[in-house]
């Protein structure tokens, strides 16, 4: 998963792009980058690995200046987590640069990539974004937007992409729309003496950040080009069936942001209410999130059953996300350095404890035992989403079947593992009934083992070497 920007028309682009990353931190923080292009068609970048804000500062940007830039936050599904691996990538060719980010998962790039290596392609990264840049770059047609969908012609999976060539801003989701990606703009009159301007991101949190107004989606298989003439819409891919990701409701997305045209936050708490119908916990006496991702599911949980909601964890805002360390031995440290519960809450009580989703089992079980420390007599889990039985192949970073708990164990037996005195996961009917744009059009594979695709040949994430 990655978190992705484009800006077009601003003359603080390279700062805008900047600002809006922060927006998009939560989408992932192993690397940050932006590209600027400045008024010439000079492009430029800066990159770094780790979060926006210890990655990027405003010294590295004074060189980006001009009216086009895009960047991009990294959460790596493909390659590993190194400095040539770092988003947006930015290469030369006949026809001038290309700088591109990606949020998703090429489900092809495998076979794509030994295709191009057999014409002699040398690949500099091992992620699988960069099949594009050089599929991209064999392109002979002459206009932008022509030459990107020559090259996603025949690029299977998911996503959602920024990309500039020369002075032209490009922004792309695939026919299924796996992924979130929505346009804004700014006001024509903005106070910074600068006409209006386009900007492309991944969640509308990030339009917020940077005072942009919220326009539309990018269209299921829609190419947008923004130049100097204007702004150009096509649909050159065959249309197909929407998948959009249950998922970004469920945990990803901001609920601040507006993704596939609903509120994060809406669907989260209808989530939490029907999860409460569902569940109920006769006897509680109170319930709490795992925060931040699950508190809005928990306050729905709470007004449904009539149970008061309390702060019974806290949570140590300058570490990340848990699940997004990528490995298991600082998955488990950080689950202590990130939450404590609070005793005076807890003590004594039998409470609901709502988290969004249950992966491999290691923030529950780390909780469960600090809860139980600070005096809980039960400790009763719900968790807002269904049992995940299979890796995602479509941009998130859920691990193979074999570390999946609820692939291996019973809902009892996961209860027992964890150490809960009842465990409740809502259904998956009730899961997609509950977010308000309805069931249709969702992909829940991970959930119900309803591929929309085949599954990649290869899906490990180093599966093109593990760079330096
Ligand atoms: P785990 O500890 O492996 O069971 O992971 C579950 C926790 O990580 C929950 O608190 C979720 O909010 C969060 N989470 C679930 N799925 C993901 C994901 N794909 N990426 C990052 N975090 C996740």
């Amino acid at each position: 998963m990655c978190g992705i920007i484009g800006v077009r028309g601003r003359t603080d682009a390279a700062e805008i792009a900047h600002w809006g990353l922060y927006a998009l931190q939560h989408r992932g923080q192993e690397s940050a980058g932006i590209v600027g292009v400045d008024d010439t068609g000079h492009a430029r970048s800066v990159r770094a690995l780790g979060l926006v804000s210890d990655g990027i500062d405003r010294e590295q940007l004074a060189p980006l200046t001009g009216s086009v830039a895009i960047g991009h936050t990294r959460y790596s599904t493909a390659g590993a987590t190194t400095l040539e691996n770092v988003q947006p990538l930015l290469v030369q060719f006949r026809g001038g640069h290309i700088g591109l980010g990606h949020n998703g998962n090429i489900t092809n790039a495998s076979e794509l990539r030994v295709a191009l290596e057999d014409r002699g392609s040398i690949f500099s990264s091992t992620n699988d974004t960069e099949v594009l840049v050089h599929r991209l770059a064999m392109s002979t047609a002459t206009q932008p937007e022509e030459q990107l969908a020559d090259a996603l012609r025949g690029v299977e999976g998911a996503y959602c992409l920024v990309v500039v060539i020369g002075r032209t801003l490009l922004a792309a989701r695939d026919p299924h729309g796996w992924r979130p990606l929505v346009m804004g703009r700014f006001p024509s009159n903005n106070g910074h003496g600068a006409a209006g301007g386009i900007v492309f991101a991944s969640e509308t949190c990030a339009l917020d950040m940077v005072g942009a107004r919220y326009e539309r989606e990018v269209a299921p298989g829609e190419i947008i080009a923004v130049d100097d003439t204007g702004i150009r819409s096509s649909f050159p891919l065959p249309a197909a069936p929407l998948h959009r990701c249950v998922f970004e409701h469920v945990y990803f997305s901001r609920p601040d942001s507006i993704v596939f045209g609903t509120s994060v936050e809406a669907a989260r708490r209808a989530l939490g209410q029907r999860l409460a119908r569902e569940c109920p916990t006769p006897g509680a006496e109170l319930v709490f999130s795992v925060p931040d991702s699950s508190n809005s599911a928990a306050l729905g949980y709470a007004e449904e059953s009539g149970l008061p909601f309390e702060f019974a964890l806290i949570r140590n805002h300058y570490v990340g996300r848990t699940f997004i360390q990528p490995t298991q031995a600082g998955r488990d440290a950080k689950v202590k350095v990130k939450y404590n519960a609070v005793r005076d809450l807890l003590e004594g009580k039998k409470v609901v404890m709502v988290d969004d989703s249950i992966v491999r089992g290691t923030t529950t079980r780390g909780l469960v035992t600090m809860v139980r420390h600070a005096g809980a007599r039960e400790v009763h889990m719900r968790v807002s989403s269904a049992p995940i039985t299979g890796p995602c192949y479509y941009g998130i970073d859920t691990p193979n079947r074999s570390e999946l708990i609820a692939a291996q164990l019973s809902v009892d037996e996961i209860a027992a593992d964890l150490g809960v005195d009842s465990l409740g996961y809502l259904s998956l009917d009730g899961m997609l009934a509950a977010v308000p744009s309805g069931p249709g059009g969702f992909c829940d594979a991970c959930f119900s083992g309803r591929y929309p695709t085949p599954a990649p040949v290869d899906s490990a994430k180093l599966r093109f070497g593990c760079g330096n």
